[in-house]
């Protein structure tokens, strides 16, 4: 009896439920993936994105290889297309069943039904695992029997489920199965219309350094967490984001490694316990999906914030994207994205209320900008971490919340070390002045190109 396991963004061998359950079970074991170049598109993700997902592919292949599976890589333009895809696929290899993760976002819930209904037409058996959150969406209920609509609440609740959810999780993986190795997949080497331009071969890229990289953050900076996390001209945080929107290393196993960190140095707890509850952060924003779709249609959570008028002024949205506004850490926070597919979760807050409350720009632009050059694009955190900002989310502070962009940046990047990276014109300014160079430093100011 043949199985296959379908992967989607939980490309990986360790604490891998769709793969375990289909190993315990099948005499042979396939896997797939499919490309959906026409629905990224619509979708508005972008190509850094997309060549980070390639090359955790290429990973995920070589891993499944070792344990003698093969993965075969196919085009599904869309996901309507993907229900035959995946029926000629499963008849090909004679398939009696198959195993997938659950996936909560609205068109991936459409896909699968699709899928599981024309699978049934045929007799073949779909399994599905919850592969990539801690907690699956819509199982945390308020004592009303409510969704949570507010995060500490939700983390309350949440921790409370712990150590239920983690139950099962660990490093281990299936054995190899007897077999011949099979051929390396077809992964092409570019997915059409998705080339990027930026660098990404400094991230860690497949599960080992994935694991890997979450063994050094554990060990040597989650302990400053805390303290270092709102800095960005350092490495404080994890950098993590990019493996987990693919799944190349889950949620759970970065909970169970930070609980286990805990425990061997009690010194570092107050900084793990911070990096857990981001954790929690990115289950939150996945329950609010799941619970109200709507924001998966380009509404705003909070729905009488519809009739926000925002202003429709494309030179100030063009000045926001090229890092131009005038405002030292907005520009070089958008200047940086642009050059690495990568910002920082502090520059992301102050960018995102600058072009939604100082800008009064619609959200939406700022978070198709987002997903266009983000490498780690993940719908949910992306659409939640807008909506939070421009206070159409599920920030328990009204719309009176505004960040002021130059407090942000003497705060947080003090010295000016991170702006001074990336707008050189203004390099030379002192530290004060680097913050405000138009009022506090007229002279030196004038002499450079920077608005
Ligand atoms: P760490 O600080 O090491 O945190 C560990 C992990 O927790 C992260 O990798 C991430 O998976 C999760 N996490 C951390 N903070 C958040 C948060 N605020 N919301 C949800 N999950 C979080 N994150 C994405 O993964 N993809 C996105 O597309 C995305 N878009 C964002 C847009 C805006 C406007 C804002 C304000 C935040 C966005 N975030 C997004 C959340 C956050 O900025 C990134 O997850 C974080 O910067 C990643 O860096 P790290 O891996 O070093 O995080």
């Amino acid at each position: 009896m043949a199985e296959l396991v379908w992967f989607r963004n939980d490309m990986r061998t360790f604490d891998a439920p769709h793969l375990s359950a289909a190993c315990e079970n099948a005499d042979e074991v396939h896997a797939c993936f499919l490309l959906a170049p026409g629905q990224w598109r619509r979708h508005g993700i972008g190509p850094n994105h997309v060549e980070y997902l390639r090359r955790s592919l290429i990973d995920l292949g070589g891993r499944l290889a070792e344990l003698n599976i093969p993965l075969h890589v196919r085009t599904a333009d869309l996901f309507s297309d993907a229900p035959n895809t995946i029926i000629t696929l499963a008849k090909e290899l004679d398939c009696t069943r198959v195993h997938w993760g659950r996936d909560h976002a609205f068109n991936e819930m459409e896909r699968d039904r699709a899928t599981r209904k024309a699978l049934g037409t045929e007799g073949i058996e779909v399994r599905e695992h919850d592969t990539q959150w801690v907690s699956r969406p819509g199982s945390l209920r308020t004592k009303t029997d409510g969704p949570y609509k507010v995060f500490t609440p939700f983390l309350k609740s949440w921790r409370l489920a712990l150590t239920a959810n983690l139950e099962g999780t660990g490093r281990n993986r299936p054995t190899p199965r007897p077999g011949p190795r099979p051929n390396p997949p077809q992964i092409p080497d570019l997915v059409p219309g998705f080339e990027n331009h930026v660098n990404i071969d400094d991230w860690p890229i497949g599960e080992v350094a994935c694991l890997a990289e979450l063994d050094r953050f554990l060990t040597e900076r989650a302990g400053e967490y805390g303290r270092n996390r709102d800095i960005p001209s350092i490495q404080g945080t994890s950098g993590l984001s990019p493996a987990l929107a693919c799944g190349t290393v889950s949620p759970r196993t970065c909970v169970l490694a930070a609980r286990e960190a805990m425990e061997r140095s009690p010194a570092a707890v107050p900084g793990l316990d911070v990096w857990e509850s981001e954790i929690a952060w990115r289950d939150f924003y996945r329950n609010i999906m799941f619970e109200f779709p709507r924001v998966s249609k380009d509404r705003a959570f909070r729905p009488d914030t519809e009739q926000v008028v925002w202003l429709d002024e494309p030179e100030r949205f063009d000045a926001w994207c090229e890092g131009r506004t005038g405002y030292p850490i907005v520009d070089a926070a958008m200047r940086g994205l642009v050059a690495t597919g990568w910002m920082h979760n502090r520059l992301r807050m102050v960018v995102s209320q600058f072009l939604s409350k100082h800008l009064l720009t619609d959200w939406r632009k700022g978070e198709g900008f987002f997903a266009q050059h983000l490498v780690d694009m993940d719908f949910a955190s992306n659409n939640g971490g807008w909506q939070w900002s421009s206070s159409t989310g599920t920030d328990s502070a009204p719309y009176f919340r505004v960040f002021n962009p130059t407090t942000q940046g003497r705060r947080f990047d003090p010295e000016g070390a991170f702006i001074r990276r990336w707008i050189p014109e203004i390099a030379h300014l002192s530290d004060k002045a680097i913050h405000e160079p138009s009022v506090n430093n007229d002279r030196l100011w004038e002499s450079c190109e920077y608005p």
